[in-house]
């Protein structure tokens, strides 16, 4: 961020908008380079990877026998939900409950695709919502707080919640749409904080919140990593990672068998996401998410990095219904547009501004590495 002259990756599209970033001799980056040496060789998603996935699925069967369904899984509506919607059913047999956590913020098509999914694949869904008010005054406070993480609250409702149900109804396998193919390049920390840091929601709430969170799921770090992993047993599954997992063709083929619908970009599922990542992080700070998610994407062969480039050439919203989007957003909000634009010009903070636990949460994932308890994926 000191003035560092601008360079990208000759490989993918990170940049040094990412202030982390480092290249090798040839202009390669430490994303690229990660990639090859720590994920590629590691990730099957032939023969092997089917085998290694039904023994987990075994567990899961045995597990869930006699009971109403055998694992839960959230869904959001957009594409890697939606497709290990499918996988999980259609290819796995499993019996999954869908799982919905309401933010207060989902897009016409994010409702219409968990519809089409429950409908066509005849699964039932729990839907849990947010109490609205609560989740209104902490995304307020992080608007507040000038900080570049303000989807947190929402991260954090989503996984929190999961985690909460898991535990009360006694769930031991959580499925995730977590995966390489299109997420293999890691959003840098700096652009997207850690969901699981519940000192900085509390500081930020604290200084700028004005309502009691009574109701807002909280779930820290120690409790969902060390208490309900290896106590409770809880365990988290991420099938998409061991069979091929093509983006646009898994969007077309769901399109195709279940009348799902694309949207335009990764995370434009949720309104607030897509006020975020699309106008708000790079307007304000700089940071385009396109270039995580394309980047992804070249690394696993499902785009070209001149594609990427052409598309970063455009803007990342649309210029004709972005003051419609800012005055949703500040309406939904319960504030005036000139207020959220004083936060959009306010100067911008960093997650050391507040209290946190990064250097807590640093020194746990060299100690989970070390003893092997968690595979280092693009992890800096
Ligand atoms: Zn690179």
């Amino acid at each position: 961020m000191s003035g560092r002259e601008y360079q990208i990756c000759t490989n993918c599209v990170m940049d040094t908008t990412d202030s982390m970033i480092t290249f090798d001799e040839k202009g390669v980056c430490d994303h690229c380079r990660g990639y090859y040496t720590d994920i590629l060789p590691n990730w099957h998603t032939d023969e092997r990877g089917w085998q290694v996935l039904q023994e987990t699925v075994a567990k899961i069967k045995k597990e869930g026998d006699g009971k109403d369904f055998d694992c839960i899984m959230g869904v959001s509506g957009g594409i890697d939900s939606s497709y290990l919607t499918y996988i999980a059913k259609e290819k796995l047999g499993l019996r999954p409950l869908l799982f919905h956590v309401d933010g207060g913020w989902n897009s016409q098509i994010a409702v219409n695709n968990i519809e089409k999914l429950v409908d066509n694949l005849g699964l039932d869904l729990y839907t849990e919502v947010i109490d609205w008010e609560e989740m209104r005054d902490l995304q307020l406070a992080f608007f507040k707080s000038g900080v570049s993480h303000i989807d947190l609250p929402q991260d954090h409702a989503f996984f929190a919640t999961m985690y909460n149900f898991a535990e009360k109804y006694n769930i031991k396998y959580i499925l995730t749409g977590a995966n390489i193919s299109t997420e293999c390049v890691r959003n840098p920390l700096e652009w997207f904080y850690y969901g699981t840091d519940t000192i900085q929601i509390r500081d930020i709430h604290k200084k700028f919140g004005q309502r009691p969170l009574k109701n807002f799921p909280l779930s820290n770090i120690f409790r969902h990593k060390v208490y309900l992993r290896y106590v409770k047993g809880i365990e988290v599954v991420t099938p998409l990672n061991y069979v091929p997992y093509h983006k646009e063709e898994a969007m077309q083929f769901l399109v195709d068998q279940f009348g799902w619908q694309k949207y335009p970009q990764k995370h434009f599922e949720s309104r607030f996401t897509k006020f975020y990542e699309g106008y708000w992080l790079p307007e304000k700070f700089g940071f385009d998410t396109r270039k995580v998610q394309f980047s992804s994407l070249i690394l696993t062969k499902q785009m070209t990095r001149e594609e990427a480039l052409e598309k970063l050439s455009k803007l990342s919203y649309d210029q004709n219904t972005i003051a419609q989007d800012f005055e949703y957003i500040a309406t939904k909000l319960g504030i005036s547009v000139a207020e959220l634009q004083g936060y959009m010009d306010a100067p911008n903070k960093t997650v050391s501004d507040y209290k946190s636990q990064e250097t807590l949460f640093n020194i746990g994932s060299k100690v989970m590495t070390a003893f092997g308890l968690e595979k280092r994926m693009a992890k800096r």
